[in-house]
């Protein structure tokens, strides 16, 4: 048994990048950037006018002014605002030459004679300068980050239609055990669904990787192995689920060594996950992940995740909070690091919740987030500030 952070040391160090491709700007978001993108532009480009109003010289308010042009965004100003003078402006559009503010539409009165008046105290300058927000040559966005919906508006801005991003890892997922059947179907007696199979290929597609499911395979050596082989000429990752432990039935690693991987761990200092498995190949890289659907579903997202992550050049760093608990939390043993799920109130405060183990397949829809137990502490007073791992 190994601590975790051994296990993640040794999980992360074996992480080979992917190669890249490029994708529309439409399908990057999520990918992962593995270029450093430039803007060739000032943004803004030039001045422009943040409000609808009239651009003007301050020294000439409060008016009256003499209306010259209609500027339209898009277009540009055909005449120089001399004293006296103002242009119908826009917001977006190009501040004309001569003018130093824009006074908002809604401050501004018609006088009979067809000049307007600012009829407020003060104004802001209402003009975003050019290259206020950035430079052209600035680098907008660096190598390695997920790209989110507010990255893909700064690609698009910097006239990066294509960027280039890692290939996303194909991950085949693999469900063991001859007690379980597909959802779509009623169990028969000694029976349940597999869950981790759905729980699995929803965790990886929403970190990025192209999942296949190889379905529900028996616990014996022959069926496990046809699986293991054909899913190991077709992925990047595989992720088994159950078979790891101490059973009789419970044939993983066995199968595992026998098609020439190298097991690098078969058990971690940390609850739930315990029996989780690493293994190499040359070309790929194969997870024996507890069946107990809470362990599956932890040791998913804080060892396979980042590892994915890892894959595409991305150095995972899951959000963290520092709160308060809000009762004691006891434990009787302690000989390893806990993962407890629990909720955050409305005040700020840590709750622990309903929580029966591992097995207890819908702990975790409530959950905010994880805290970690520490190996050796068993007790935690209430008020202790914990980390709070949001889910
Ligand atoms: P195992 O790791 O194979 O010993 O399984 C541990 C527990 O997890 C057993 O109670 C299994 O029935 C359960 N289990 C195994 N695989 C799945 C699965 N795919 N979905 C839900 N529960 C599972
Ligand atoms: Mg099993």
């Amino acid at each position: 048994m190994i601590p975790f952070e051994q296990a993640f040391e040794m999980v992360m160090s074996r992480a080979r990048l992917l190669e890249s491709e490029t994708v529309p700007l439409r399908a990057a978001a999520g990918r992962i950037l593995v270029q450093d993108v430039f803007c060739d532009i000032d943004m803004p480009p030039f001045d422009k006018s943040a409000m609808d109003g009239y651009a003007c010289r301050r020294a000439d308010l409060p008016g009256p002014l003499q209306v010259i042009e209609t500027i339209q965004a898009g277009t540009s100003p055909m005449k120089h605002v001399s004293a006296g003078e103002c242009a119908k402006i826009m917001t977006g559009a190009m501040i004309p030459q001569g003018a130093d503010c824009v006074i908002m539409v809604e401050y501004v009165q018609l006088d009979e004679d067809g000049r307007i008046r600012f009829n407020a105290k003060d104004t802001a300058t209402n003009i975003c300068s050019k290259g206020e927000d950035i430079h052209s040559g600035d680098l907008v966005l660096p190598k390695g980050i997920l790209l989110k919906p507010q990255d893909i508006a700064v690609l698009a801005t910097a006239g990066c239609a294509t960027p280039h991003v890692a290939r996303r890892p194909r991950v085949g997922v693999i469900a063991t055990g001859d007690e379980l059947v597909e959802p779509q179907e009623t169990p028969g007696p000694s029976k349940i669904r597999t869950s981790n199979s759905y729980q699995l290929c929803a965790q990886m597609e929403a970190a990025g990787a192209a999942v296949v499911y190889y379905g529900i395979v028996a616990d014996t050596e022959d069926a496990l192995d046809a699986v293991l082989k054909k899913a190991m000429t077709e992925n990047d990752v595989i992720l088994l689920s159950g078979g790891v432990s101490m059973g009789d039935f419970d044939l993983v690693p066995g199968v595992m060594v026998k098609n020439g991987l190298e097991i690098l761990f078969d058990s971690i200092a940390i609850k739930p996950g315990k029996p989780t498995t690493f293994a190499v190949g040359p070309d790929v890289y194969c997870f024996g992940l507890p069946g107990n659907p809470v362990s599956t579903f932890v040791q998913c997202e804080i060892l396979v995740k980042p590892f994915l992550y890892a894959l595409m050049g991305h150095s995972y760093r899951p959000p963290c909070f520092r709160l308060p608990l809000s009762e004691t939390f006891r434990r009787k043993h302690a000989d390893r690091e806990a993962w407890i799920p629990v909720g955050i109130t409305e005040d700020g405060s840590v709750q622990l919740h309903d929580y029966h183990g591992s097995a207890h397949i819908n702990a975790l829809c409530g959950a905010a987030g994880f805290i970690v137990i520490p190996t050796g502490a068993t007790i935690i007073e209430k008020g202790t500030p914990v980390s709070v791992r949001p889910i």
